[in-house]
């Protein structure tokens, strides 16, 4: 398979204003397959890992006390470039900056509040997906059903 997985978080935002299926959906649209899916209530241990490379933002505090507001919908997506084009889908962080078309550009008038999480490179997939879901919660469906969203030699 060249196809990757990805890691997506529904943000309390999102299920806060009845986006979750909307949201869902626009990946779906596009072709990405939903490969794993759950919703939980994340702890300040789990963000404090999760946001690490923020830890020095006077923000760190208030956007893990924003993400732990209420549930959030963890995503695993599966697609070719999966991780570049969920990212691409999802626009910039700052949702004001986000050009229309793009999720974050569509819903959002802000840089905290900005709808979805999205992995960012292969490597932080990898520990992100590992983070969210055990490894009997990521499925993998059968290779024949992407045929309707690729050229034969592209998956
Ligand atoms: P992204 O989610 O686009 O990968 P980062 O990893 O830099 O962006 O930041 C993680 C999250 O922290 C963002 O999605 C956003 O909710 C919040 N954040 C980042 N930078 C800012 C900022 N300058 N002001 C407010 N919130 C921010």
């Amino acid at each position: 398979m060249k196809t990757e997985k990805t890691l997506v978080l529904l943000k309390p935002c999102t299920v806060k204003r009845n986006l979750i299926g909307e949201i869902i959906s626009r990946f779906e649209r596009k072709g990405l397959r939903v490969v794993g899916l759950k919703m939980m209530q994340l702890t300040d241990e789990l963000l404090s890992e999760h946001y690490a490379h923020l830890a020095d933002k006077p923000f760190f505090q208030r956007i893990k006390d924003a993400m732990m507001s209420t549930p959030v919908v963890a995503v695993a997506l599966e697609g070719v470039d999966a991780i570049e084009v969920v990212r691409t889908l999802a626009g910039p962080t700052n949702g004001r900056k986000a050009l229309p078309g793009t999720i974050r550009g569509d819903y959002s008038m802000s840089f905290q509040e900005n709808i979805v999480h999205a992995s960012d490179a292969p490597e932080t997939a990898a520990v992100e997906l590992k983070r969210f879901f055990r490894d009997e919660e990521l499925f993998t469906l059968p290779r024949d059903l992407y045929a309707a969203f690729y050229a034969n030699d592209e998956y």
